[in-house]
């Protein structure tokens, strides 16, 4: 290990700035933060730091470096743009012992300074020990997005609470366990989700209980996954995917996504076809109480949007039938997802004012969709269903007054890599779809927005989107 991490505590300590420039500001906004008695000396300074001086927030000498100036410091900090000097600085004061960072200059630098993730008072620090600032960038983001953005809250709400569990409970086993059950457990999640208030009772109950406080009761997150692109996920999504205990997930949702969950998760797939557990929808909701009830965490991960044309709905009054806690977390629906990706904009000022999503799945008893409305123009409508239903809907859009020239697109494994849009109107739609042999799932837009396809399309998929030319 080149460098040893620490947490320094510089709270009214004296640090030396010696710059005045970019990125002395910089480094001055960041110590300001941690309370420490700041002083900056530089011949020529900018407005921010005036500023800063004139409200007394740092000292300010405007002058050149004086090795004098280095008395007291307990970290200096050089950033001049005059390398020479910067060393020269570096050499005092490494002869006084008080550890110096120079700006861009590791090999003259007793200490750097890490990227950071700050949610004070949680704080993650990152560092490459200097050998790629790019991958600690990179590092950074990917903690930004894994860490709650109130965790730091949370860290405080903890704190909060140990003087009340040093008087409730006895024994040092015995608060540990108390905060490893808040934080593992259901209390940490509802606060974190932005839930104080059940956060709070949960840890009232377990003070009340003490030792024999009940065993954290099971909850159900439906997530939803989105259309297929992992990157898809919300940061929500992702973080339910990693505390679950048990996941069951439809057919549609894809590996890359399932990758994302914690490794010990069991993945139990209940998608309709499967022909495996859980195929119908009563079973896929006893499937659901049955691992709530026995404590686990479940989350539901459906493709696309829970709520569209998901059975969200259905599967949360099942548990609350069974009095399980639940929370819903949205996903980004086919139709956004598809259009997205497409370049087909659902709305558009000359084109369409309104959207529809339609089901459209092959059901005999089920109600017909309001032909009349969708064939009404000015709107676009977005079928879900099966491949075969093409014609079908084609045809009753015609039948109830939709011009035979409407464009229309059928949008085949939105998202991902192998995507594939095809375009024609109500007339031919089709047809060309049928001589595509594209792969479902797919959707059918429907709308003069269609005809914005060609110009706006971006995403490149890795199949050409041509194949009936390569037999
Ligand atoms: N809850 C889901 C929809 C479930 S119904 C959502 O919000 O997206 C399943 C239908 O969604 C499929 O028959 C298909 O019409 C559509 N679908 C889902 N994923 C798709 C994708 N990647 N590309 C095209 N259509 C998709």
């Amino acid at each position: 290990m080149k460098y040893f991490p620490i947490f320094f505590d510089l709270w009214a300590q004296k640090v030396l700035v010696v710059g005045g420039g970019e990125v002395a500001l910089r480094k001055v906004v960041l110590l300001e933060q941690s309370g420490a008695a700041i002083t900056l000396v530089a011949p020529e300074i900018l407005p921010e730091l005036r500023e800063r001086a004139a409200a007394g927030k740092i000292q300010v000498h405007i002058r050149e470096f004086l090795p004098a100036d280095l008395s007291g410091a307990r970290l200096v900090i050089v950033a001049t743009s005059r390398r020479a000097v910067n060393r020269w600085i570096a050499a005092l004061s490494e002869a006084r012992a008080i550890p110096v960072n120079v700006v861009d200059d590791r090999e003259a630098s007793r200490f750097i300074v890490p990227a950071i993730v700050d949610r004070d008072p949680v704080l993650a620090a990152i560092s490459t020990s200097g050998t790629s600032p790019v991958l600690a960038r990179r590092l950074r983001e990917r903690l930004e997005a894994a860490i709650p953005k109130n965790i730091g809250a949370l860290a405080s709400w903890l704190r909060s609470l140990r003087h009340i569990a040093r008087r409730r409970l006895h024994g040092i086993d015995e608060r540990r366990r108390f905060f490893e059950t808040l934080v593992d457990g259901p209390a940490a999640r509802h606060f974190v989700g932005g839930d104080v208030r059940g956060a709070q009772r949960i840890a009232q109950q377990l003070l009340a209980g003490t030792s024999a406080a009940p065993h954290a009761s099971g909850e159900v997150t439906l997530v939803g996954a989105g259309p297929g692109d992992p990157e898809l996920l919300t940061l929500k999504a992702l973080r339910a995917l990693q505390d679950a205990d048990v996941i069951l997930h439809d057919r549609l949702v894809p590996q890359a996504v399932l990758d994302m969950a914690r490794r010990d998760a069991a993945q139990i797939c209940v998608g309709k076809a499967a022909g495996g557990i859980g195929s119908t929808q009563e079973e896929i909701n006893a499937l659901l109480i049955e691992h709530a009830l026995l404590g686990k965490r479940v989350v539901r991960l459906k493709g696309g949007d829970p709520f569209i044309f998901g059975r969200g709905g259905e599967e949360l009054e099942a548990l609350l039938d069974a009095r399980i806690s639940f929370s819903v977390i949205p996903g980004v629906t086919a139709a956004a997802g598809c259009a997205a990706y497409a370049g087909i904009p659902l709305t558009h000022r000359d084109h369409a004012h309104s959207v529809t999503f339609v089901t459209a799945h092959a059901d005999k008893d089920g109600p017909e969709p309001d032909w009349q409305a969708l064939a009404k123009p000015g709107i676009t409508a977005v079928f879900y269903m099966g491949l075969a239903r093409v014609e079908h809907i084609a045809a009753r859009l015609m039948a109830h007054g939709a011009s035979a020239a409407l464009p229309a697109a059928v949008v085949a494994q939105g998202t991902l890599p192998s995507q594939r849009v095809i375009t024609g109107t109500l007339a031919t739609i089709a047809a060309v779809t049928a001589g595509s042999n594209v792969e479902s799932p797919a959707l059918l837009v429907v709308g003069e927005v269609v005809s914005l396809q060609r110009r706006l399309a971006w995403f490149e998929s890795a199949e050409p989107l041509d194949v009936s030319q390569s037999a």
